[in-house]
Formats: structure tokens, sequence, C-alpha cells
């Protein structure tokens, strides 16, 4: 896949919501979808309709942009697993999505999003139940501790911790003084902290 080296902000504006891809900015007046929320490009407004099949993979696109950018080989497996697992495939992919490491990184308040909390995963800062994992696909179970690595824990990246302001999923908890954090069960669809309509990637999927 080509790698995406365009504005962030673009793919708020192209997937018609907010994202959260550029941490504190996201929540000022900066951010771009609030200044200006309508397709990027010369024409904003000269696009037709949207077709079902259009609305179907803007959805996908969104997910994909939200929580990676994922391949389209990646995104699949989620959704081959999560038609495998019991219940609703839709939720059941959201919540594979929000166990991966460099999700739960993000969740915790360890990186002021989720393409910042990957690097942090990349770089091998992070441990799960005391061993480095430097995979961001790392899919966490219940029980799991994530923590900063010792040797890491005065990183000027971590320096914010203490004081953020980031509430904490009832799914996850974290001692922000030893920047550690366990999975206390998985999450459910109320804990997905993103507007999406799993449904219509779903159906797109299906046909
Ligand atoms: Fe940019 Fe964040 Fe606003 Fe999206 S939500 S447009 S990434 S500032």
């Amino acid at each position: 896949m080509a790698k995406y080296t365009d504005a962030d902000c673009r793919l708020c504006r192209r997937e018609g919501a907010k994202l959260f891809l550029k941490g504190e900015r996201c929540l000022t007046k900066k951010c771009a979808f609030e200044r200006r929320p309508v397709n990027p490009g010369m024409h904003p407004n000269t696009r037709k309709k949207p077709t079902e099949y259009l609305t179907q993979l803007r959805e996908k696109q969104k997910v994909k942009r939200a929580y990676g950018p994922l391949t389209e080989k990646q995104f699949h497996k989620y959704y081959e697993e999560a038609e495998r697992m019991r219940g609703k495939t839709g939720e059941n992919m959201l919540s594979l999505l929000e166990r991966r490491l460099d999700n739960v990184v993000y969740r915790l308040g360890l990186g002021v999003s989720r393409g910042q909390a990957r690097q942090i995963v990349n770089h091998g800062h992070i441990t799960v139940n005391g061993r480095t994992v430097n995979i961001p696909s790392f899919s966490v179970k219940v029980g799991d501790v994530i923590a900063v690595k010792e040797n890491k824990t005065k990183k000027v990246i971590f320096d914010g911790v203490k004081n953020s302001r980031v509430i904490v999923p009832k799914w996850l908890e974290f001692d922000s003084e030893k920047l550690t954090g366990k999975v206390n069960a998985l999450p459910n669809r109320d804990d997905i902290d993103l507007t999406i309509s799993e449904h219509l990637i779903i159906e797109l999927y299906s046909k």
C-alpha cells in the first residue's frame, strides 16, 4: 500500500468525521474539521449524492484510517476473525480493533493519538506482562498488564501523562504514577469512542 503522506486533517474532512489523529490539536479550535467540515480539495461541494456503495466504502475507510492506517488485507482479517466469533460480526470487529496494543496505549493516555501510540509501541517502549512487545497489532486479553518499560518512563513523551485529562475506558485501569495499565474486561460496543456505523462495513463485505 502506498504510504499516505498528505495532511492527516484531510482524512477527517474526507470521511466527514473527527478521527482524532492529531492529539491535543483535535480538542482545540484549530481542528481543521471544526473549521471547515467539507471535503478537501478545490471543489469540495461538487460531488453527487453518494450511492449506497460509496457510503459503505467511506465507512470502511474511516475505520481503517482511525485505527491505522490499516491495509485492506489487515482490515479484512479483522472482519474474517469477527465472523468466526459468536455474536454480531460488526461489534466483534470493533472489539478486535479496540484490543490492538497501539489502541490500548492510546486509550490509557500514554500517547496523544493512535499514531503516536503506534510509534511508542514500535520503538519498544511498552511491555505486556513484563515482556517487550513492539507489534502494534498485538491483541490484548483480559488480565494483561501493559506498562512503560522501566528505563523509558523518564522519556519526554510521557511527561504529560500524570496530568492528562484522558478518561480511561471502563474495560481498562491505569496507574498514572507507575505508568501501568491492566485489561479488566474485553471492550464492548459502548466502549468505542468513535462514531461508527459498522453495519455498513458488514453489508459491504457481505456482497
Ligand atoms: Fe485534524 Fe484532529 Fe481535527 Fe481530525 S480531529 S481534523 S486530525 S485536528
